[in-house]
């Protein structure tokens, strides 16, 4: 029998809502193997099991009275830690925030909160989101349930893990450059990025404001259908949401793919992917085609200029939205001195990580005066230049078709230059630069781990992408296996 770790939300949904199971004992089962799991994988910040049995049995009460029910209700999953929660410590895997309880959810939580959703715990995370690892969590690092010596990718990376070991259902994470997309991937969970401005900001910890987004990381295109669908919408609270109507996410998984356009990107075969992504992502296409889909080449000439541009426009709005971290509105706060500046100073120095420091200093120099025209203007010009490739190409495409990473999961410790880290996501920045939707979704295997499949969509199109990588789910099996957690280890 399938043990209840292994069902999609829309299987849970169903037994739960014919009461052929409770939400308690689908909670217990995840707690449980949360208990068995979590020392290896290491994917949680905190685990609120008391407030998860206490929201199942919530849910249960709904189900037994007959009560308005949603597909999330009663449904466990776990929440990526910079996203506030009221009264439940958010750290943003930092020593800043080790302590903050938030006096408010976040519009993405409040959501869920009415959706009934059971919440068994807030994810570890890189350091204010930023890195493509989980190893800058101030805590400790997280690893990939499909090999633990290796990283589940970043900055997302306690998410997608749960997700990928079973100790949730679905997650919820952040993505500014590929922080759901390229752990979706090393996890082999399905991993989705939003357009901006589709799912409010209010109450996720910024990193940078023009490139954040909150989505969802599930086992399967329907899922993440339902979990984008809660808490997706305008929200008078972020004044970048966008009043656009929500289509029905779910509705559009009907049907096949025939005849739709789908571009290859070829600025994305670049030197240094490895081999066996190729292979994988080429047999994705080929897949693709056979449902039906016209697949051809298309060219996004500014591509190579993605990584740069983020690395200035990304560490300038870090450098700007991380001074209010002054050991005096909120977080940790030096104490031991009467000197204002040295009280700011060493708060500072101790409650911000390495990688948080470099960004600071980065972006601090691209803003200040004599280099504002020279690196933080001409980022945002070359920025509209990236945004006007997608444009043109989707008037021609519906879909674009690309690796998510350049590689698979690599190793601890492994990729120690910076720079080799911030190449990681060359696949998935240019999205956030323009502000389109992707999602990566499990694309087969290359030596044993798994290989990412991109798909990009035009503004407000995550109803299109969801609907072919839901035809793509249909005709192949790579998101239905399982790590081997539990064996011989
Ligand atoms: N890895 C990228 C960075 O470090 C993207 C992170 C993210 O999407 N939050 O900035």
């Amino acid at each position: 029998m399938t043990e209840l770790y292994e069902l999609t939300i829309s299987e849970a949904g169903e037994l739960l809502r014919d009461r052929t199971i409770s939400s308690v004992e689908l909670t217990q089962a995840y707690l449980d193997r949360i208990r068995a799991l979590e020392d290896k994988v290491k994917a949680f910040t905190l685990v609120t099991d008391e407030l998860a049995l206490k929201q199942a049995e919530d849910a249960d009460r709904r189900f037994a009275k007959g009560a308005t029910v949603s597909p999330l209700t009663g449904i466990p999953l776990a929440i990526k830690d910079v996203i506030c929660t009221r009264g439940i410590t958010t750290t943003c895997g930092s020593r800043m925030l080790e302590n903050f309880q938030p006096p408010y959810d976040a519009t993405v939580m409040e959501r869920l909160n009415a959706a009934g959703i059971v919440m068994l715990g807030k994810t570890n995370m890189d350091e204010f989101a930023m890195g493509s690892s989980t190893e800058h969590s101030a805590f400790f690092p997280t690893r990939n349930p499909w090999d633990l010596e290796r990283v589940p990718g970043g900055s997302s990376g306690g998410s997608a893990a749960a997700v990928a070991a079973g100790m949730a259902m679905g997650a919820y994470g952040s993505d500014t450059g590929g922080s759901i997309r390229q752990p979706g991937a090393f996890c082999n969970v399905v991993g989705l990025k939003p357009t901006y401005g589709r799912v409010s900001r209010y109450g996720l910890v910024v990193f940078a404001s023009s490139l954040d987004q909150i989505g969802p990381f599930a086992r399967n295109a329907r899922d993440a259908a339902l979990l984008l669908q809660a808490v997706a919408g305008y929200d008078p609270f972020d004044s970048t949401s966008a009043p656009e109507p929500v289509p029905d996410y779910t509705a559009a998984l009907k049907g096949d793919i025939k005849g739709l356009r789908i571009g290859v990107p070829e600025e994305y075969w670049v030197e240094g992917t490895q081999p066996g992504v190729v292979k994988a992502v080429r047999e994705g296409i080929k897949v693709l085609r056979e449902l039906g889909a016209e697949v051809s080449d298309v060219s996004l000439p500014h591509t190579r200029y993605g990584v740069p541009v983020y690395y200035i426009i990304a560490p300038a709005e870090a450098s700007a939205n991380l001074a209010r971290y002054d050991g005096v509105k909120y977080g940790y706060s030096y104490r031991d001195t009467d000197d204002m500046w040295e009280a700011l100073e060493k708060t500072r120095q101790y409650g911000f990580g390495q990688e948080v420091k470099r960004r600071i200093m980065l972006g601090t120099y691209a803003l200040s005066s004599g280099y504002y025209d020279a690196y933080y203007k001409r980022a945002e010009k070359v920025r509209t230049l990236i945004k006007q490739d997608f444009d043109r190409a989707f008037e021609r495409f519906d879909v674009l078709v690309s690796p998510t990473s350049p590689r698979v999961a690599f190793r601890l410790g492994e990729v120690s230059d910076p720079y080799q880290m911030y190449l990681e996501d060359i696949f998935t920045i240019p999205a956030n630069l323009a502000g389109i939707c992707g999602v990566s979704i499990p694309g087969g295997f290359s030596e044993g781990l798994p290989v990412g499949l991109q798909l990009l969509g035009n503004v407000f199109a995550e109803d299109v992408i969801l609907h072919v990588a839901n035809a793509f789910q249909r005709v192949t099996d790579y998101h239905t296996r399982w790590p081997q957690l539990l064996v011989n280890r």
